[in-house]
């Protein structure tokens, strides 16, 4: 590996444990959810491919069927307002949590069910994207095997071979694998959408608590970035959360002054990257909301009060 890919790893890794997860008591109930969410996506993955390529169809209805692929998706809707009510509830919790180390008791169960609402409503737009982009793979691959001069009913039996006996697809839609649920080298689509997803919902329900609980107590508060205090964090994250990045990779600091030095801004505005050092001077200027920032961010936000 690298050292610029190295660079990369705190934010991608699937196991990655921070030195030092600040003032996140529940990154092992995010990790759990993480397991299962990509296990259940994956599998998810695997039906929505099956049925969309359909085996005894002709060549046309391949086509069609291919076509329907977010109606074949009925396990990745459901997958997904499970993990929306999973991190999301986490998210209300933890919200609760940091204003109770800061000193405000702040009861959020009356607003879960808003918070909630709102959630799902992010969450049929997210699921869109998802499907956009397993449409585009799917439509791209069929277009490889027929410009083989090869029958997609052919490609229907060798799909319904490997989601049912592992046995692989031929090298021209191999990719098919990794999109579908396939898991490599303990990659997978599934942990893809499940890590991103559960780091955006449990954030955007940090968000919407900490707006209900300025709005209650009349307090204003702000929220910060925060990212893993490690060498192993992307040029992205890093600055926003407070660490120095040179051109080797993010350089890890004292808890005091990443909190110092973590980007801090109103619930409603954009984080704006510093830049740095190396890879992170590109991103300079760039605005983003709320983590995740990019597949498979980790990264979390936690309250200000302004006095
Ligand atoms: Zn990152
Ligand atoms: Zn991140």
């Amino acid at each position: 590996m690298s050292r610029r890919q190295a660079v990369y790893t705190a934010c991608f890794a699937p196991t990655h444990k921070a030195v030092d997860s600040l003032d996140d008591p529940n990154d092992e109930a995010k990790r759990k959810e993480e397991r299962k969410y990509t296990r259940q996506f994956n599998d998810a993955l695997k039906k929505q491919l099956q049925r969309s390529v359909p085996t005894d169809a002709t060549d046309a209805e391949i086509l069609a069927a291919s076509q329907q692929l977010a109606q074949n998706g009925a396990e990745m809707v459901e997958a997904m307002s499970d993990l929306i009510a999973a991190s999301g509830m986490l998210g209300i919790e933890t919200a609760e949590d940091q204003f109770g180390t800061i000193g405000i008791a702040f009861d959020l169960s009356f607003v879960n069910q808003q918070v909630l609402e709102n959630l799902r409503t992010a969450g049929i737009q997210e699921m869109g994207l998802i499907n956009g982009t397993s449409n585009k793979r799917l439509q791209s691959a069929l277009q490889a095997w027929q410009n083989d001069g090869r029958s997609l009913q052919d490609l229907s039996e060798a799909i319904a071979q490997w989601v049912e006996s592992g046995k692989p697809l031929p090298t021209l839609v191999r990719s098919l694998e990794r999109s579908f649920g396939g898991v490599r080298n303990g990659k997978s689509r599934g942990l893809d959408i499940a890590v991103t997803e559960v780091t955006r919902f449990f954030n955007k329900a940090l968000n919407e608590s900490y707006k209900q609980a300025s709005q209650e107590t009349g307090l204003t508060i702000e929220m910060r970035f925060v990212t893993a205090n490690d060498s192993l964090v992307c040029p992205i994250c890093a600055p926003l959360g407070g660490l120095t990045f040179s051109g080797d990779g993010a350089v890890p600091t004292s808890r005091e002054r990443q909190k110092a030095k973590g980007q801090t801004v109103g619930l409603s505005d954009k984080f704006v990257h510093p830049g740095g050092k190396g890879a992170a001077g590109t991103y300079k200027g760039q605005s983003f909301g709320i983590p995740p920032l990019h597949v498979r961010c980790r990264c979390d936000i936690v309250p200000v009060v302004v006095v």
